[in-house]
């Protein structure tokens, strides 16, 4: 296999994964926000060059899945003439932002700051969040740098895996998330990747970690907000057909994509689209799993064909992989059902010993749900 497609690391446009259905790019979009005209045109390239198949990702970046690997200059070369992406060259600082920004707010200005920052050699998954204004939400998403409320409106500053963080200025963040990152790359083993790692084995000087954050974290659901109207994507994954059809039907001028499989869709009020969640009870909602089989090649099992099954038997978060590498957990992952080739590994976080047994596919059922929840 030509070295450019081989797996285990985070795929972009100009360096897809090659999955079992094709090539797969991963794009990321500035502020996790695009203008509805252009992912019209992303929701077209889809069709024309891949499998019309997109997803929406836990870092809310998009992927376009099944392109054919003599279709992918193509690809790239209409997403910069339809000025999908803007830029070649964006910072790497990987930065999720509250989706529920305004250009007034400090989220905004800093974002801007910090995007333009490249970092050489700086782990890909390596990630900075946002999440400062009246709606925290990102808490249970994973980062390695937060930047978030501390008591009476201040700005902290905290590493992953560190309960305090530093109080700063808005003046001195800049610098002060530099250092942090300096230091991650200063201290870490060449196998780490995440601040969390680093942290279990190296101590944080004393100075960063003076006060804990706000506990405040707003629960996402599909509902009308100020911005527009957010809406659920069935386990992050959808047509690009769908998603046009639902953007020229709402008209809204703007999409924000969410690390929580759903996206806001700017000026939208009340709209509905069976395709896409606008109930904030529906079953899916607690339910997401990996690619499965028939686009990863390490899968096992149909992983959507076992969510679905699940659908409606428990109110528990579950997260269905095809494989032990567990792609796509998220931290509020409550069950873990890990497919093999001969059962599911059944692991219950909710307990002390994260208890794990094998299961057989047809072992869940409503009856079994109800007697662990
Ligand atoms: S967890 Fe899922 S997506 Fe990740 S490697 Fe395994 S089968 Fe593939």
């Amino acid at each position: 296999m030509n070295k450019k497609y081989i797996k285990g690391f985070c795929p972009s446009l100009r360096r897809p994964i090659f999955a079992s259905d094709g090539l797969l790019v991963r794009l990321r979009f500035i502020l996790n926000t695009i203008e509805s005209e252009k992912l019209k045109s992303l929701c077209d390239l889809s069709r024309k060059y891949g499998s019309g198949l997109m997803e929406l990702t836990n870092r809310g970046s998009l992927q376009i899945r099944g392109i054919k690997k003599i279709n992918h200059e193509n690809f790239i070369e209409e997403i910069f003439k339809n000025k999908i992406l803007e830029h070649e060259d964006d910072g790497n600082i990987n930065t999720i932002i509250n989706p529920f920004w305004t250009h007034e707010d400090q989220n905004y200005k800093i974002y801007k700051i910090l995007a333009k920052y490249k970092v050489p050699n700086l782990p890909e998954k390596f990630g900075l969040l946002l999440d400062l204004g009246k709606i925290p939400c990102l808490k249970n998403i994973s980062g390695d740098i937060r930047i978030e409320n501390s008591r009476n409106n201040k700005i902290l500053v905290r590493a992953e895996g560190s309960e305090k963080g530093k109080v700063v200025n808005f003046n001195e963040i800049n610098d002060f998330v530099l250092n942090m990152i300096e230091w991650f790359m200063n201290y870490k083993k060449k196998s780490t990747n995440r601040m969390g790692e680093l942290l279990l084995k190296k101590k944080l000087p004393d100075e960063w970690c003076q006060e804990i954050p706000i506990k405040t974290c707003y629960d996402i659901f599909p509902s009308n907000t100020i911005i527009g109207q957010i809406f659920g994507i069935k386990l992050g994954r959808f047509f690009a057909k769908d998603l046009k059809n639902l953007l020229l039907k709402s008209k809204s001028p703007r999409v924000r994509l969410t690390p929580f499989k759903m996206i806001i869709l700017e000026n939208v009020k009340n709209f509905n689209d069976e395709n896409f969640i606008s109930d904030r009870n529906d079953p899916f909602l607690n339910l997401s799993a990996c690619s499965g089989k028939d686009y990863c090649t390490n899968s096992s099992i149909n992983t959507f064909k076992l969510a679905k099954k699940i659908k409606g038997k428990t109110k528990l978060k579950v997260h269905v992989t095809g494989c032990e590498k567990n792609c796509g957990m998220s931290k509020e992952t409550q069950i873990l059902l890990s497919g093999t080739k001969n059962y599911i590994n059944f692991f219950d976080f909710r307990s002390k010993d994260k208890t794990n047994s094998r299961k057989k596919l047809s072992y869940f059922s409503k009856k079994f749900f109800k007697g662990i929840e």
